[in-house]
Order: C-alpha cells, then sequence, then structure tokens
C-alpha cells in the first residue's frame, strides 16, 4: 500500500482522531479488506464516569464486520483499550465510535441491514450480506426497540384494531394502526379485550391518551368491543366493509358446503355435470369477482343462477350485500346507506338460509356500527392496505417466523419509526 491510503481509509471510514486506520491488508484472493484501526493516545476519558485524562491498563483484541468496500468483504479490526480509573477505581473497556456496545457489525454495517430489511425477507437480506438471519433478527429486535421507545403518539385519534395470525389459524396477533398517519402503532400476541388494554398502556407510554382515541375501525369481534369500551372510554366503534363481507362469505360458503354435504345430486342435476370435485372448484367461482371468473366458471355460474339450489340464493344475498357497500360509497350518505342495508336485512331474515339469518342478527345487534363503516371508505381502503403489508412482512419472517420476530419486522416495515439508523446509502444533503 503506498503512502496516504490509510489517511484515506481513515476518512472513507469516517474516523477522527483519536483513531485512525495504521495499516490496510488488501487480500484479492479471499476478496477481503481488512483495516488496523489504531488508538493514537495514551490517556483517555474513564468510560464509566467520564473523569479525564486516565491511564490506559491494557487493551482487548475486537474484530467488527463493515460494509463492502466494492467487492471486498470489509473488516476493522483494533485493540480497544481498557482505562483504569483512578477516580472511581473501575476498569471498562472504552467505547469506539464505529460501533454500538457489544456488536460485532459496525454501525453502518447495521443500517444497511436494517434497510436490505425494509424490502428483502430477512433470510434474504442475510444472503446478500453473508451472515447469518439469527444475528440481523437480533439487530431488528434492537433497533426497532429502541426507535419505538423514542416514537411519538401523541397525536393519536383514530385507530384501527385487527387480527391476523402467524401461521394460518395460529399464533394471533393483535395489531392497532393509526389510520390517520398510516402506520402500525402496536402489535401484540393474542386476540382477546385484553390486547386493547395493553394497547392503551403502550400508547400512554409513548405520550398518547387513551381518552383522546375517537373513533376505533374494527371487525366485528366482540372480544375487540369489549376491550374499546374498557380502554378507549370515549371512542365509537365502525367495522369496516372487509369483515363484515367476509362474515357473508362465510355465510354462503357454510350453505354451499352443506348443500353439497346434504343433496348433491340437486347440485349435480343443476350444474350438469357428474364430477364432484370439479363442481367444488367451480363453484370457487362463487366467492370472487364475476370479471375474474373463468370460462368454465362463467358457465357454471349461469346454470348456479337459474337454479332453485340454496347455494344460489346465498350467493344473490353475498353479492347484494357487496352492493349495498358499493352504494354507501358511491352515495356517501348515511340515511341512504342505512335504508339499502335494511332492506338487505330485511331479506336475509326471511331467506330460508341459517347462515345468513344469523349474520342478519348479528349485523342488527350493532346497526349503527355497521352503518358508520359503510361510509367511511379512507378507513375501508387502509384496512385492506394493511392486511397486504402485513402478509409481505410475513413472509419477510419465512424461515424464522416466530411471533416476536413478526411483530419486529412489521414495526421496522409498517410503523414509520424516526428513530431508527439512516440509510447509509441516503444522499448527502447539501449544505
Ligand atoms: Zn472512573
Amino acid at each position: 500500500m503506498s503512502v496516504g491510503i490509510e489517511a484515506l481509509f481513515t476518512s472513507a471510514l469516517g474516523l477522527a482522531a483519536p483513531w485512525g486506520v495504521a495499516k490496510v491488508d488488501l487480500n484479492t484472493k479471499q476478496r477481503r479488506i481488512d483495516f488496523e484501526v489504531r488508538c493514537s493516545v495514551k490517556l483517555l476519558a474513564c468510560p464509566h464516569c467520564g473523569c479525564a485524562e486516565q491511564r490506559i491498563h491494557d487493551r482487548l483484541r475486537r474484530s467488527w464486520r463493515h460494509m463492502d468496500f466494492f467487492q471486498f468483504e470489509a473488516w476493522l479490526h483494533a485493540d480497544v483499550p481498557r482505562v483504569a480509573c483512578t477516580a472511581c477505581g473501575k476498569t471498562g473497556q472504552v467505547g469506539v465510535p464505529w460501533a454500538r456496545e457489544g456488536s460485532g457489525f459496525t454501525a453502518l454495517f447495521e443500517a444497511l441491514a436494517l434497510a436490505l430489511c425494509q424490502d428483502l425477507p430477512v433470510k434474504q437480506a442475510a444472503g446478500l450480506l453473508r451472515c447469518s438471519d439469527k444475528h440481523l433478527w437480533r439487530r431488528i429486535k434492537h433497533y426497532v426497540d429502541e426507535a419505538r421507545a423514542l416514537d411519538d403518539m401523541s397525536a393519536v385519534e383514530i385507530v384501527g384494531i385487527d387480527e391476523t395470525s402467524v401461521r394460518r389459524g395460529h399464533d394471533y396477533i393483535t395489531v392497532v394502526h393509526d389510520l390517520e398517519a398510516k402506520r402500525l402503532l402496536f402489535a401484540t400476541p393474542g386476540k382477546d379485550h385484553t390486547t386493547v388494554q395493553a394497547f392503551a398502556a403502550d400508547l400512554e407510554a409513548h405520550g398518547g391518551a387513551a381518552a383522546d382515541i375517537k373513533h376505533v375501525c374494527q371487525d366485528m369481534s366482540a372480544a375487540y368491543v369489549k376491550g374499546v369500551e374498557e380502554a378507549l372510554p370515549n371512542a365509537v366503534i365502525s367495522f369496516d366493509r372487509f369483515h363484515v363481507v367476509a362474515l357473508a362469505i362465510d355465510a354462503m360458503d357454510t350453505v354451499r358446503k352443506t348443500e353439497l354435504r346434504e343433496q348433491p345430486q340437486a347440485v349435480i342435476e343443476a350444474l350438469g355435470t357428474e364430477d364432484r370435485k370439479a363442481i367444488k372448484g367451480l363453484m370457487w367461482g362463487m366467492r370472487t369477482n364475476p370479471i375474474d371468473w373463468t370460462v368454465k366458471q362463467t358457465n357454471v355460474m349461469y346454470w348456479l343462477q337459474r337454479s332453485g339450489l340454496k347455494s344460489a340464493r346465498a350467493w344473490r344475498l353475498k353479492q347484494a350485500l357487496r352492493a349495498v357497500y358499493a352504494i354507501a360509497a358511491q352515495t356517501n350518505d348515511p340515511k341512504r346507506a342505512r335504508e339499502e342495508l335494511d332492506k338487505w336485512l330485511s331479506w336475509a331474515r326471511r331467506c330460508r338460509l341459517e347462515p345468513f339469518k344469523k349474520l342478519a342478527q348479528t349485523i342488527k345487534d350493532r346497526i349503527e356500527a355497521v352503518v358508520r363503516g359503510m361510509t367511511d371508505n379512507r378507513s375501508n381502503a387502509y384496512v385492506e392496505a394493511m392486511n397486504g403489508l402485513l402478509q409481505q412482512a410475513k413472509r419477510a419472517a419465512r424461515g424464522f417466523r416466530t411471533a416476536t420476530n413478526f411483530i419486529a419486522i412489521a414495526y421496522l416495515r409498517m410503523s414509520k419509526l424516526k428513530h431508527l439508523p439512516a440509510h447509509p446509502f441516503a444522499p448527502v444533503a447539501l449544505k
């Protein structure tokens, strides 16, 4: 290495006195670049009490992985001084400016890792960085905890509460979003009413006030209703479109499955095909939007609609509820929404399909919250968008999907945290 290269890397690594690069070792075969960093002074401040000009007791050898320089894997090495303090009597290792205490990565490497994990599955980010995903998960948790500790929730007034699961049907997580700032505020294992209390406590711990929450958008779960009534005393509840329509789809599915099980012959005759497996597949069209139907599905749905099957009635009821929501969204008029919903409810009550009669009763019991949710398009759209992001967060935790990891990556990606390390490749601001 020529003279001056150490000085060049000292500034490239952002080091300042008393730290500087003493030696650069480039190994092209191993594609590795090693920096020997040295502390040039004999006296240092005590890391415990801050007392200046203390004697260095000894030095401990340590190494840190840094961001690659070009295609070379970069490592920093230093004999880190330990100071024997005459003031407090303790002996302690001084901190290094390029890494946080106890980490084997430099701060810039960690910042790059976090930036990659915002967009890539953690396992894939680990592959690109050539480190273990276990190490990345530990850092994600560390920085998310640190950033959340400084998070400000004082302006939160409108929230959405929803449940998701770490694995399909297992390990439920309750998530709370700020529907105005469009970010994830809180996530915790479980889906009972205590999760809402836990949210209220977390909100208060971050400068918010449970009494300031004016509006909660949620699904029709009785547990969340109870939780909101107990923990968020001034909030009105609205049930979002997504979940109410999902209940209608569930009711329709129950009708369809029961009919196929109890009266298979009637279904076969109406749809003109014998193959039960094919029928099952084609009746999947009942769940999807007509414009997405395949030719075969279009055919089956044609015969279904002209049949006297209970499934046909169930499908019409589900479509009609969708239409009620569409009218509510177009007119944005709560009175009109209520009228349309009342018409639907009276049909559903008289339809002689038990699952729909039950659903009609559920909706009727909480009609005001349902109607409020019908014209609340902003929340409706947001709940659906958030669901998409949660699915991505789930995929990002593939291979290491615990509730803790899922929650950590969801916070990293969806909370718009202001106190995370800056992206190391962010453009330098012009002065
Ligand atoms: Zn001291």
